[in-house]
């Protein structure tokens, strides 16, 4: 994109937001009442009590040592794997730690995806090492590997109208333009089932990231059912980009492709933290984040973060003794990464009482910065959060964004609708680290942590006191 571009963008942006924020403001005003609003600017004292406590005083640096700890001392936290189990077992002891008791743990069955041996070499025009990560759930290559010729694809349409001698025997290499996480993540999900209906042997996915290093991004896929289950992998933009060049120059590119995994399942746990609300215990105000990882990296940025900014959210309350009218849950999600699992069999399990989720919020797409909420709920759901997020102003963190299907692991609930939100964070750089060897303790930075766990904890406890229900 040339600057030009960039400033006409910038522009419509401003713009188009400065829009939204006047016509927000002239509903709101319509849906809340004087009282309410009132009520809400009230918090302040609350809010700088926390905000110090927490930026200046005896709990900063905390969020990021209690991560750091914990990361350091297990690493990645893969679905199915006792190093996971202990990890929900340290988690039970920390927060025991402060005093905190009402914590349960509830079991469900995971799956877990074993990555083996894994090697692409490109044998013409040139022999060449290819970085790759398998995808999950991928199966195995047969012992002496797959070698075949290469077609690159830019996205879904082109395979379709691609005649089948074209795909049929075929390695496809899907090469989409990265737009957003959401929009392109669809090549790594759906592509191997898509090239096996057209007779591919394996399938390869651009990582699905804005910028590279040379290094590749696995992820979650799934394969269809009655379509051949082809060996899947992620490789780097760098490798594309020259897969692409050669192909395009009317070259063959032959690769060889060996890969090994195993899959099972295995007993795993959601692990609920309660800190009891004072008069309207049964009422939820949801915090959470997922305590599984990718075998690759550290898990510190995806979901190392979220789950220390949700668990600081009752501890910070439990020593500044502020105890809200209702209770705030810290949940900690099991095996997210293989298909938001923990979150599927909480909401099964808790169908009957989900109208005591008064709000629900996760902290899944980093803990940079925070800038405010993405927010699913009805107009006077938004209209109540964007007025709290106006106590943010000190920090750069009023924002609200409109987002109908908040968070991964929380969408589950919000889809059902139930109000909630994700935390909205400076997290241009997200995409870069994750699902990579790269989301590691370097990705976080202490005073952004602090912002974070001040501004979550402060967000969760007004919602959980303020006087009324936040409208569904
Ligand atoms: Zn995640």
């Amino acid at each position: 994109m040339n600057i030009y571009v960039l400033g006409l963008l910038f522009i419509t942006l401003c713009l188009s937001q400065a829009k939204v924020i006047k016509e927000e403001s002239d509903t709101c005003r319509e849906l809340l009442s004087d009282e309410l609003i009132k009520e809400i600017g009230s918090y302040e004292n609350v809010r700088d009590e926390i905000l110090n406590y927490v930026i200046e005083g005896e709990f900063k640096g905390k969020t990021y040592d209690e991560l750091a700890k914990f990361v350091d001392k297990f690493g990645a936290r893969p679905s199915g794997t006792e190093v996971l189990e202990n990890s929900i077992d340290y988690m039970i002891e920390l927060t025991r730690a402060e005093d905190i008791n009402d914590i349960v743990t509830e079991e469900l069955e995971v799956p877990q995806w074993t990555r083996g041996e894994e090697r692409i070499t490109m044998l013409e025009p040139r022999v060449k090492s290819i970085s790759l990560l398998g995808l999950g759930r991928s199966v195995s290559t047969p012992p002496e590997g797959i070698t075949a010729e290469v077609v690159v694809i830019s996205d879904f349409l082109e395979l379709e109208n691609s005649p089948e001698e074209d795909i049929k025997g075929k390695i496809v290499i899907y090469d989409p333009v990265y737009t957003t996480y959401g929009e392109t993540g669809v090549y790594r999900t759906q592509g191997a089932s898509r090239a096996a209906a057209k007779g591919a042997v394996a399938s390869l996915v651009r990582s699905i990231t804005p910028f590279s290093i040379n290094s590749p991004h696995t992820g979650a896929q799934t394969y269809n059912e009655n379509v051949t289950k082809i060996p899947t992998a992620a490789i780097t933009l760098e490798d594309v980009d020259l897969i692409r060049r050669i192909t395009k120059r009317g070259e063959r590119v032959v690769l060889k492709i060996e890969m090994t995994s195993s899959y099972d399942t295995k007993i795993s746990r959601n692990t609920i933290i309660d800190l009891k609300g004072r008069e309207k215990p049964e009422s939820l105000v949801i915090v959470s984040g997922h305590i599984d990882s990718w075998d690759v990296g550290q898990g510190a940025m995806d979901d190392g973060g979220g789950i220390f900014v949700s668990w600081a959210a009752p501890v910070i309350l439990k020593r500044l003794n502020l105890q809200p009218r209702r209770t705030v849950r810290t949940i900690l999600w099991t095996a997210e990464e293989l298909g938001l699992i923990g979150a599927y069999a909480y909401e099964e399990k808790h169908r009957d009482e989900n109208h005591n989720i008064n709000f629900i919020m996760e902290s899944d797409e980093g803990t940079f910065a925070p800038l405010g909420l993405a927010v699913a709920g009805n107009q006077q759901a938004r209209c109540i959060i964007a007025e709290i997020l106006k106590l943010f102003k000190s920090i750069n963190a009023s924002t609200l964004i409109e987002d109908d299907s908040p968070g991964s692991d929380i969408a589950v609930i919000t889809n059902t609708g139930i109000p909630g939100a994700s935390l909205h964070n400076a997290n241009e750089r997200y995409f870069w680290f994750h699902h990579t060897e790269g989301d590691t303790m370097n990705v976080e930075d202490e005073h952004e942590l602090d912002l974070g766990a001040a501004f979550w904890t402060t967000v969760a406890y007004i919602i959980a006191d303020i006087s009324i229900d936040i409208p569904r």
